[in-house]
């Protein structure tokens, strides 16, 4: 046995309240090194009786198996430790080690389940249907209020174009919105802002006059919620725009100004190229880093935070690079902000391993970067095969709570990415099983604007194309696609909230298959990303519980029995 490879530690997301009297631990072993794993328990205070339980292979990654098990019991005080088999040696794992008799009190703890670590992201966050809107790009529903150099809405866009897309824009086009089951409406920045993005933000507490006013603002957050859809903000903490009054007052009054230690500005006179203070990204003189371990930053900032769920009864707010911003000031903001509106939903934008931030005192989740990389590598580009696939999923999904998992925001691209369309070189079977993939895994998909009418677009700022409309510019028969899968999740809530367990990742084939399962209902998905036909056999191991006698396929209608064939980039969501 690999023991230097075991893993475990009795917090975190090797061991976490899964219900009021339920503890899920899970173990990292080396992967195919043990045959099976148990977990001996009892209560802290109270050896005797010790349960056992057999853990569950939960995923794979590239270098390791992970085991988990749900451990209930009714003290909600744990101790235990795990039993490991390799067909020839056996031991106990420990806090204190490896041991055949385990001295007492070597045990892992867990002391004990304290309701409010209970944690988790909103539920009508888990799951839910997101989609993207670039503000300036979706549709002009005001043309008095363009800016004054507008451009032709066709045209592709360039660094500085502007378009004249606008709040009433949105409002107007809601339908296709609520057509396509969206849940979720997310805005890039619409404050003052003299960008087309608005990610540099001149006033925080305005919208920007090209996009409308409050009263645009709130009447399109009524009629979203009005149709179930909740409303999330997008706003940037870790920097504000030049123009910000701040900054704009430090420029005017140098060192005199009271805002001079709202940034790191190295000396007077102030410079912007280079700038000689600290900036987005070290070069971005538009840009300038607020510093928010200043209070009066802070209580600024904040301020923002709860002026427009006050103001406007937004749902939540995706966070642009917070992790540029200190921890401290997430708590704080969390606080705040879940103090006016306790279902509040916090994301982060984060690229990277993200754990961290998503321990339920910062972000309910964060947009799965990861995800989109390995579906973009995958299906975009076919760099990897499915069994690399499957192993870069199961890191992250292995890497946070389930909790924190179906509400992460499962992307194939953004306003700062390529459209997959033009990554899979406009091949639309690919954005299919895409498409397909994010609308049936675990987390909350998210639509980028117009990937289900079929827009293309290299990255920034080419996937930031005014919005196609018009029945005969869209791609009809994409967007039905997406609205069947939107159907099926709201059909079948086990694609929204169920367990998700990887079954199927074969190399060579290159067909991925994964389960979502509850106690009521377990689907089987199959993907084939080959140009060839694929048959799978539908054996005991893929599905969780008893392997049905029969299947039917979800989205044709067809059943089958024993096995089922795939033609070339197509996938299919069996009911057993
Ligand atoms: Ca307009």
């Amino acid at each position: 046995m690999d023991k230097p490879a075991m893993y475990h530690q009795a917090h975190g997301k090797y061991a976490y309240p899964v219900g009021a009297e339920t503890l899920r631990v899970m173990l990292r072993v080396k992967k195919g090194d043990v045959h099976s794993v148990t977990v001996v328990y009892s209560d802290r205070y109270q050896a005797e009786p010790a349960y056992t339980q057999t853990m569950e292979l939960a995923a794979q990654d590239e270098l390791f198996d992970y085991y988990q098990a749900d451990l209930t019991l009714k003290t909600k005080s744990f101790r235990y430790m795990f039993w490991l088999d390799d067909g020839v040696d056996q031991t106990f794992m420990t806090e204190k080690g490896f041991f055949s008799d385990p001295p007492d009190n070597t045990e892992y703890q867990y002391p004990y389940i304290a309701p409010r670590d209970l944690w988790e992201p909103p539920q009508w966050a888990q799951g839910a249907l997101v989609y993207e809107i670039f503000a300036e790009r979706f549709a002009n529903g005001d043309p008095t209020n363009d800016p004054e150099d507008v451009e032709d809405w066709e045209k592709l866009p360039t660094t500085e174009s502007m378009k004249g897309g606008d709040l009433k824009g949105i409002l107007e086009k809601l339908d296709h919105i609520v057509d396509l089951g969206v849940e979720v409406l997310y805005l890039t920045p619409i404050f003052v802002s003299p960008s087309n993005h608005k990610y540099n933000i001149t006033d925080y507490y305005h919208i920007d006059p090209q996009f409308g006013d409050l009263a645009d603002c709130r009447a399109l957050v009524e009629a979203c919620h009005a149709r179930g859809i909740r409303v999330m903000f997008d706003a940037v903490f870790n920097h504000c725009g030049y123009e910000f009054f701040a900054f704009q007052d430090v420029l005017k009054n140098g060192r005199q100004s009271p805002h001079w230690d709202w940034f790191a500005i190295e000396d007077t006179p102030i410079t912007t190229d280079p700038p000689n203070y600290l900036t987005f990204a070290n070069n971005f003189w538009n840009m300038p880093k607020l510093m928010t371990q200043n209070p009066e930053v802070r209580q600024y900032l904040l301020g923002v935070a709860e002026y427009w769920i006050r103001e406007c009864d937004i749902d939540g707010w995706r966070l642009d690079v917070p992790n540029e911003v200190d921890h401290e000031f997430w708590r704080e903001f969390r606080q705040r902000v879940k103090k006016i509106k306790p279902d509040a939903l916090i994301i982060g934008e984060l690229w990277h391993e993200a754990s961290e931030w998503v321990q339920g005192d910062q972000f309910d989740a964060v947009m799965n970067y990861p995800f989109f990389e390995a579906v973009t590598d995958w299906l975009g580009k076919d760099t990897i095969r499915a069994a690399s696939f499957a192993e870069r999923l199961a890191k992250v999904q292995m890497n946070h709570r389930q909790v924190v998992n179906l509400a992460m925001y499962n992307l194939i691209g953004s306003h700062d990415t390529a459209r997959f369309l033009t990554v899979a070189q406009g091949n639309r079977k690919k954005l299919r099983l895409a498409a397909g993939l994010m609308m049936t895994y675990e987390g909350a998909p998210m639509i980028y604007y117009g990937d289900e009418v079929g827009m293309e677009g290299e990255n920034d700022p080419d996937c930031r194309r005014g919005m196609l409309w018009g029945s005969q510019k869209q791609d009809q028969e994409l967007l039905q696609w997406y609205k069947k899968l939107a159907v099926l999740r709201r059909q079948y809530p086990v694609l929204k909230t169920g367990h998700c367990r990887t079954v199927w990742a074969d190399g060579i084939s290159n067909v991925f298959g994964f389960t979502r399962f509850d106690e009521q209902q377990q689907l089987l998905v199959l993907m084939n990303n080959s140009a060839q036909q694929r048959t799978v056999k539908l054996t005991d191991k893929l599905w969780p519980q008893d392997a049905p006698k029969q299947v039917r396929d979800l989205l044709t209608g067809a059943t089958s029995n024993g096995s089922v064939t795939l033609e070339p980039l197509t996938m299919t969501i069996l009911q057993g």
